[in-house]
């Protein structure tokens, strides 16, 4: 244990059950002496996550649907009511209709751009503006994209277009937020088995395919996930702003399958 995180306060945003990324990332941060205080999509996840905020000592839990604004406010209202400020904020929320992360990404339905733009890129607006405010020391924010925003991985479609933005959004909010030493980074996870990740189409295929073919020969755990998010959160990430790091075992780097899994031979 170390105390990179005490005496600091933050908001997990995204945590299903335990095999969640926002998990893995709470849990190594209470490790560090982080306070924390979750969010949770509805009654069902609520009653998931409850045993799990208990666990790490947690005693603000909230509900809130990003697809409503005003339970995002009540969140923030929540928040500096019980807190006064805050220090980070982690938001990994994503969502697209099942029926569109297969087959071509031009078949995506208006409709379902919408929502998946509102849920998965613009909330890590809405939710990082309303946290700068309460961030009245500095702060760091962080959200979960995949390589699926500048590379073409099969079935991902409209979410890796809402991925980009949502890179595109951490620049910008970086930026805006700066000055304020509120720091604005995304982390890149290799594909991770979750509730989420499984929506996509042949999720199990991408998986082994990555693990046969990064440079660590393997995916990557959400303990791995989270030592990275430490990095971000606390001050050993004091000087990282805009940043989109990858955690994925190497795999951004490969350009095609390695020999022995093409089992080519002179
Ligand atoms: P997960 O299913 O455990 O978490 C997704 C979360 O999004 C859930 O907690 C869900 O409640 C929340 N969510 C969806 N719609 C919401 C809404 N309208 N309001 C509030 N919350 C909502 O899956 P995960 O894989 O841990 O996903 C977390 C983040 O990590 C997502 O942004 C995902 O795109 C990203 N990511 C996942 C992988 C992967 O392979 N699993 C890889 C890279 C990035």
């Amino acid at each position: 244990i170390s105390n990179l995180m005490s005496g600091k306060r933050g908001l997990i945003m995204g945590v299903a059950n335990d095999h969640s990324i926002a998990w893995g990332i709470a849990r190594t941060l209470a490790a560090h002496g982080a306070e924390l205080a979750f969010t949770y999509q509805g009654e069902a996840f609520g009653r998931r996550v409850k045993p799990l905020a208990d666990a790490v000592g947690a005693k603000l839990l909230l509900p809130c649907d990003v697809e409503d604004l005003a339970s995002v406010d009540s969140v923030f209202a929540a928040l500096e009511k019980e807190w006064g400020k805050i220090d980070f904020i982690v938001h990994a929320i994503g969502f697209s209709d099942k029926n569109e992360l297969k087959g071509r990404y031009a078949d995506t339905t208006r409709d379902n751009f919408v929502k998946t733009m509102v849920i998965s890129c613009f909330s890590f607006t809405e939710i990082a503006k309303r946290a700068a405010t309460l961030m009245k020391d500095g702060g760091s924010i962080l959200t979960l994209t995949y390589g699926g925003s500048t590379r073409v991985m099969p079935n991902y479609n409209v979410m890796g277009v809402a991925k980009a933005a949502l890179e595109s959004s951490v620049r910008y909010l970086a930026m805006d937020f700066g000055g304020d030493n509120i720091r604005v980074n995304a982390i890149s996870a290799g594909p991770v088995r979750t509730l989420a990740g499984s929506g996509v189409a042949d999720a199990r295929i991408m998986y082994n395919y990555q693990k046969k073919n990064s440079p660590l020969r393997r995916t990557v755990s959400l303990d791995e996930i989270g030592g990275s998010a430490l990095y971000l959160l606390s001050e050993l990430g004091a000087g990282v702003t805009g940043d989109v790091h990858f955690v994925d075992s190497g795999y951004n780097i490969v350009s095609m399958p390695r020999l022995e899994e093409l089992k080519v031979h002179e």
